[in-house]
């Protein structure tokens, strides 16, 4: 069972293990973690373990997604190395990220590409997390806004409100990612409500309310508070500190209140 979407203020953490930890790895990670969650949180796994980690997620009863990194926009075809959003589910996977800024830059993904593998998500019954940010370049040349509406509304162009609703926007800024220097509580804030605004303005209000925007880039047991106490973070993506689960948990517990 997928966890319920949290309102919008539940703080929904998600963690992105990037390309880290085998089967055995990731399944004596959640043996540790997942008896202790009873918050919905969303654990973005490498392929290899997505099935492994769904077992064990199951046996303990935790409202615990697990979802993928990336997928094609293909339904099928002959894509050496590729898989498809019919397989990630059939495996278990409830969600999947894409637009991550490592498939934009490593992985020269065009916005173009991702609104289509959006779409495929949505029609594989997959929640799409999507993910948009700018430079540290960019925001050095005061292009922050600009940037991030263009990604946002090339990724979801034709993406209906209806369909909107069902997924999950992340801000995270590229000059933030993996660097240990998190954008400011403030810094995040104005983003998170300039997305807001955009969705607002070319989707409906509705959406633009429902919608969970979490914020991704350097969190940390010590900063994440302070970023999920802003107006309009309702969540944050988490990349390396998703890797320990005392980390991990010591995050979800300060922003949720769980207790573990
Ligand atoms: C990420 O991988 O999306 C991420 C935000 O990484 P980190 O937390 O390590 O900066």
């Amino acid at each position: 069972m997928p966890p319920k979407k949290t309102s919008r203020k539940g703080a929904l953490i998600t963690g992105n293990w990037k390309m880290y930890k085998t089967m055995d790895e990731a399944t004596q990670f959640l043996n540790e973690f997942a008896p202790k969650i009873n918050v919905p949180v969303y654990l973005a796994v490498p392929f290899t373990a997505i099935a492994s980690c769904v077992a064990v997620v199951k046996e303990c009863g935790a409202p615990i997604a697990i979802g993928a990194q990336n997928m094609n926009d293909a339904s099928e075809g002959a894509f050496t190395g590729e898989i498809a959003g019919t397989m990630l589910k059939e495996s278990g996977a409830h969600f999947v990220i894409l637009g991550h800024s490592e498939r934009r830059t490593l992985f020269k993904e065009s916005n173009q590409f991702i609104n289509r593998k959006i779409k495929r998500a949505l029609a594989d019954g997959l929640q799409p997390i999507l993910c948009i940010g700018e430079t540290g370049e960019e925001r050095k040349r005061g292009e922050t806004e600009k940037v991030l509406e263009e990604q946002l509304l090339q990724s979801l162009e034709g993406v209906l409100a209806t369909d909107l609703k069902k997924m999950i926007l992340a801000y995270e800024p590229v000059w933030a990612i993996g660097t240990g220097v998190h954008a400011t509580a403030q810094e995040a804030e104005k983003c998170h409500a300039f997305c807001r605004e955009l969705i607002e303005k070319y989707w409906t209000k509705t959406v633009a309310t429902a919608l969970t925007i979490q914020y991704g880039g350097s969190v940390t047991p010590e900063n994440c508070k302070e970023l999920v106490d802003q107006k309009n973070i309702d969540g944050l993506l988490v990349g390396g500190a998703s890797l320990s689960a005392e980390k991990f948990g010591k995050i979800v517990n300060s922003v949720t209140q769980t207790g573990i």
